[in-house]
């Protein structure tokens, strides 16, 4: 017998930005759509109008991509289960509702808000867990007339059956039962005719064909709701598997949405788009998130792309929760910078730099590139490391010149003696300046600290910047000569 295609989903609300939590899910999807040569449908669950968020949508989409989990199915390049936003297919959850009312295992609930608020008052009172009390599952012919006539809109209830047990699997989580007097006559058809999560969810996972759902545990609980729904309509159940939770560094707390503070007083990033704009490279989230609930051998760490999809595997995946750690993605990313080429490298510091309004040259950027490709964590690191390479101007409190040891009139001769021996140089590139500064140094009675450091000062306005002679040559004879001129004046000054 042939096997059956592998059919998974990533069906996010568009209820805010998009979370690295959702991120690991939709990786997860991905990357087992692609190790079985499946399909990864993006299907984009709309319908809860009062939580929609405008731009969730598009930074949702260009997170994805950003990420490269590129969707087989779904927004903007359709496919042939469409159309795959639930906004689009109200229709279809209302008619199947309305099969179930026919077929008598769902019915129409006319209770008011009120109602139902004072229900749940009165149930809280008496101390019983809340639930709505089945009032309308019993309503007489008439009784129902009664209702339509005074133009009551009523939604649509599953009736749960009142005994006996509803029963699945997990794949990760094994056997799970729960007893159906626990279970509440859930809605499924809201009264303005937009359908649940519940109903639209197993809807558009059967008609979809969909084979493994897998999704983070915080949806664990609603599964024995979908399992009697399969059951209403006579469909065979998607194999569930519930993702690990993900929690904070602290490994106390879930990894929410709100924002908390790290050790060192960071705000923790969360958002996709806020690693993007942190300066994380996609790779190297992706091979985070991946560690973030399976792992290979329990100790390799580093994967490609298509490592990835090759062993990942659903008998590896972690049933306790994994805590997210700021530091090992960092040290993760740095790797993956290092280990970039220098064209790639440039180019995506070219876009960092122009989002931060920095106007730099590729060319510039490939000779900076072998300097500070060691000394950056993120993208991002290289703004405040390199700016001074871009500016006309730089500016510093000028007794910054003043190294340890020194005084104003030493470093007013180092300075002076620095631009004397550069103007005459020959040549001024890298190996020429660091042989020619050396020897000066020393003819000066300096300590190679003192000397460079006045000198990095001068011509970088930084304390700290990438190795000294090579930043110089790129520099350029011209604008060090005129930046330690300008050192020097700006010493007599004080
Ligand atoms: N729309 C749900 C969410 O926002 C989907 C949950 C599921 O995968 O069934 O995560």
């Amino acid at each position: 017998m042939a096997e059956q295609t592998v059919r998974v989903r990533f069906a996010p609300s568009p209820t805010g930005y998009f979370h690295v939590g959702g991120a690991r899910t939709a990786l997860y999807n991905w990357l087992f759509a692609r190790h079985h040569g499946g399909r990864f449908i993006l299907r984009i669950e709309d319908t809860d109008r009062t939580r929609y968020q405008p731009d969730a949508l598009p930074d949702l989409l260009e997170g994805l991509r950003w990420l490269g989990l590129c969707w087989d199915e779904g927004p903007e390049i359709g496919g042939e289960y469409g159309p795959y936003y639930q906004s689009d297919r109200v229709e279809i959850y209302r008619q199947y509702a309305e099969q179930l009312v026919r077929e008598g295992k769902a019915y129409r609930c006319y209770c008011s808000p009120e109602r139902l608020a004072r229900l749940r008052e009165e149930q809280r009172a008496k101390g019983i867990p809340p639930g709505y009390d089945r009032h309308c599952r019993y309503l007489t012919r008439e009784q129902i007339a009664e209702y339509e006539a005074q133009g009551i809109v009523p939604v649509i209830r599953l009736a749960v059956p009142l005994e006996g047990t509803t029963e699945f699997d997990d794949l990760l989580r094994g056997h799970i039962s729960v007893e159906n007097r626990l279970l509440d006559d859930l809605v499924l058809l809201k009264s303005d005719g937009f359908p649940t999560y519940h109903l639209a969810n197993v809807i558009d996972d059967h008609l979809m064909g969909i084979t493994h759902i897998l999704r983070g545990e915080e949806w664990l609980s609603s599964v024995p709701k979908h399992v009697l729904l399969y059951r209403a309509f006579g469909w065979e159940m998607p194999i569930q598997v519930h993702l690990p939770t993900i929690l904070d560094p602290s490994g106390k707390g879930k990894l929410s949405k709100r924002k908390k503070k790290l050790p060192g007083g960071q705000e923790m990033l969360t958002f996709v788009r806020e690693f993007r704009e942190a300066g994380y490279l996609p790779e190297a989230l992706v091979n985070f998130l991946a560690l973030l609930g399976w792992s290979y051998d329990g100790q390799t760490e580093f994967f490609t792309r298509d490592e990835l999809i090759r062993y990942f595997d659903l008998q590896k995946v972690s049933k306790s929760p994994s805590s997210f750690s700021y530091d090992k993605l960092e040290h993760m990313n740095a790797t993956y910078i290092r280990n970039l080429g220098t064209n790639d490298l440039a180019g995506r510091l070219m876009g960092v730099y122009r989002r931060a309004g920095i106007e730099a040259d590729i060319g510039t950027v490939l000779q900076l590139v072998p300097l500070i490709r060691e000394r950056i964590k993120t993208l991002n690191d290289a703004l405040a490391l390199t700016d001074f390479v871009f500016q006309e101007e730089i500016s510093y409190p000028a007794e910054e010149l003043i190294q340890k040891k020194m005084d104003r009139t030493s470093t007013l001769a180092a300075l002076r003696a620095a631009e004397a021996r550069l103007q005459g140089l020959e040549a001024f590139d890298e190996e020429t300046l660091e042989r020619e500064l050396r020897a000066l140094g020393e003819e000066l009675g300096l300590k190679p600290r003192q000397f460079f450091g006045c000198l990095r000062v001068a011509c970088t306005g930084k304390r700290v910047s990438p190795p000294l002679f090579g930043t110089l040559a790129i520099l350029g004879r011209e604008r060090v000569l005129r930046r330690l001129r300008q050192a020097v004046e700006a010493l007599v000054e004080i």
